[in-house]
């Protein structure tokens, strides 16, 4: 199967219960849809099943870096700096348009500041391999004014230079998904798992439930391995395996806010201290720019977690502070977005403090939970949950080729694609964006929001205008106009494939308006009396 079609409910329902799979994953963010694509590449049968939309959960509110992970170097963990560094080369090369290298630029205030960043850049870029084209560069004070005129350079003596990588975490999880569907897996979407079979000692199969609109099936998915692969809600899928198990979470809300790219007109990738130690990223993308994160810890899991008026005066005042831009204020913010970051607890450490690392545990009736990590490190933390899943098995599979196999759209080179986009026709902006949405399929895709909206439907397994309006396309972050002018044209290409009446098409349309308008509340909140100060820290 070269595309993702979920319509067919009763169908695809029914396929799941048809037979018993090596594997059944839980979760569809970017950690189940790893699994998932490497245990159908190693010749598993494999399902798939996701609650709501595929990346619906952390994988699409990221701060969309593949990235080396500089910061874990000041904590001393080495491992977590070079696995890092790996995984970014590796996702480059099966991916190359959804690991787009980015310049990051850190100012320093003396010389001592800049020969301390550069050493630790140094060790960085010799524990992680990187190659001598990539490595770091000194910008004089000069330079800095010159190449980076938006950051205010008085008081600044020069700036370190590096690359990173941008990706989109949605589109990274949803060409995952796609892949392993294509190497045989069953893969649903709108598919809660609610309770587990458990004989014996061992759970053998979950209860599926459909959470489509106007469908209330439930199928019996059975299968010899089962993966907790479910994000902030790992305790929640543990509880159903164990009901006294113990929570093993802790949840920390980062949010992020998109301004026009004119008023925050960065060139590279900033990293601006925040207070306390702190640092948030400046991102330019597009006609966007975007300004995250935060880092607080966060109660029980949900979907839509807050943007809090306090979290975006603390980002607006730490960019309004150093960059040469007319003060930020919060209605100039056009999206917002919040998630939810599932580490691992570490009784007595701080949300910042708290180890990236991922675990894996085996519970009591057998069910393989995953949690913590980082999307940049999805592959080989995914590699590492399967090799347990062929342990528990108890046979031999195929070795991993999830580093050597291109996903979905790596297929040809980023300037292939640019220089057949501009061949006919298409502008440099849109030509970018339409290369990090589809990579070798993108000079497919160039009649606008329809196109792009149907194929989300057939070929990508969207059933509502938020999978196609947020996930797929990114429009309600990234147009300027927060994706407003393309909700009716996305929701008129949807409808007839998706059966939708003119109520239910209104309906969605209401629905992703609803949303936005949620995410922007803070924007009539009251102010906040702690605005620069706030905890946080980068990804
Ligand atoms: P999720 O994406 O949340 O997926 C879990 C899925 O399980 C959800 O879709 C959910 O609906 C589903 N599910 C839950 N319960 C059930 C059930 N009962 N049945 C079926 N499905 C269920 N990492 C980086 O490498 N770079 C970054 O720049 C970066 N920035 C970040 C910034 C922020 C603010 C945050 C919050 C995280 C950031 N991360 C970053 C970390 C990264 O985003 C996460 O590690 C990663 O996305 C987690 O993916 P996941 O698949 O484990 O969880």
């Amino acid at each position: 199967m070269d595309f993702l079609d979920t319509r067919d409910r009763a169908a695809l329902l029914a396929s799941l219960g048809e037979q018993t799979f090596d594997v059944a994953v839980i979760g569809g963010g970017v950690t189940g849809a790893g699994v998932a694509r490497d245990a159908a590449m190693r010749g598993l049968t494999v399902a798939l099943v996701e609650a709501q939309d595929f990346a619906s959960g952390t994988s699409s509110r990221s701060t969309k870096l593949i990235h080396g992970g500089l910061r874990y170097l000041a904590q001393g963990d080495l491992a977590l700096v070079r696995e890092a560094a790996s995984e970014r080369k590796a996702v480059h090369a099966i991916a190359p348009h959804l690991a787009v290298e980015t310049p990051v630029v850190i100012g320093a205030h003396s010389i001592g500041e800049i020969a301390k960043l550069r050493a630790g850049l140094w060790l960085y870029e010799r524990l992680g391999g990187v190659p001598p084209e990539h490595a770091h560069r000194q910008w004089s004070k000069r330079d800095l004014a010159e190449r980076e005129p938006t950051l205010r350079s008085d008081g600044l003596a020069g700036a370190v230079v590096y690359p990173e990588f941008m990706t989109n975490d949605a589109r990274l999880t949803l060409a995952n998904v796609v892949d392993a569907a294509r190497h045989g897996a069953v893969v649903a979407n709108y598919a809660r798992v609610e309770r587990f079979v458990v004989e014996g000692d061992r759970a053998v199969a979950v209860e599926v439930a459909e959470q489509a609109p106007g469908r209330g099936d439930r199928v019996r998915l059975s299968a010899r391995v089962i993966v907790n692969a479910a994000g902030p809600w790992v305790d929640q899928v543990r509880a159903l395996e164990a009901i006294d198990a113990t929570p093993r979470l802790a949840l920390s809300r980062g949010i992020h806010v998109v301004v026009a790219r004119d008023r925050a007109p960065v060139q590279a990738t900033l990293i601006l201290p925040a207070g306390g130690g702190r640092t948030i990223f400046v991102i330019p993308k597009g006609t966007a720019t975007y300004i995250g994160t935060t880092d607080m810890f966060y109660g029980a899991p949900e979907t839509w977690p807050p943007v809090t008026a306090e979290d975006v005066d603390y980002l607006l005042g730490a960019v309004n502070a150093q960059l040469n831009i007319e003060p930020l204020a919060r209605t100039e913010v056009i999206a917002a977005w919040s998630g939810l970051r599932p580490l691992v607890s570490q009784p007595g450490k701080g949300s910042t403090e708290i180890s990236r690392r991922d675990e894996v545990w085996t519970g009591p009736a057998g069910v393989i939970t995953v949690a913590g990590g980082k999307l940049t490190a999805y592959r080989r933390m995914a590699e590492r949950v399967t090799d347990k899943v062929v342990a528990a098995l108890g046979r031999k599979a195929d070795a991993c080729r999830t580093a050597r196999e291109r996903l979905p759209g790596g297929e040809a080179t980023p300037s292939a694609v640019l220089a057949e986009l501009s061949r006919i026709g298409v502008s440099e902006t849109d030509a970018r964006r339409l290369l990090g949405l589809y990579g070798a399929l993108a000079p497919q895709l160039t009649g606008g929001v329809a196109a792009e909206a149907a194929h989300a439907v057939l070929h990508e397994g969207a059933l509502t205008l938020e999978d196609y309006w947020i996930r797929r396309s990114g429009r309600a972050w990234f147009d300027p106009d927060g994706g407003v002018a393309a909700l009716e044209p996305a929701a008129s290409a949807m409808a007839p494939l998706l059966g939708w009446a003119p109520e239910r098409t209104a309906r969605e349309i209401a629905a992703c308006r609803a949303r936005s308008a949620s995410d922007l509340a803070f924007a009539d909140g009251a102010s906040s009396s702690v605005p620069y100060e706030m905890a946080a820290q980068s990804s």
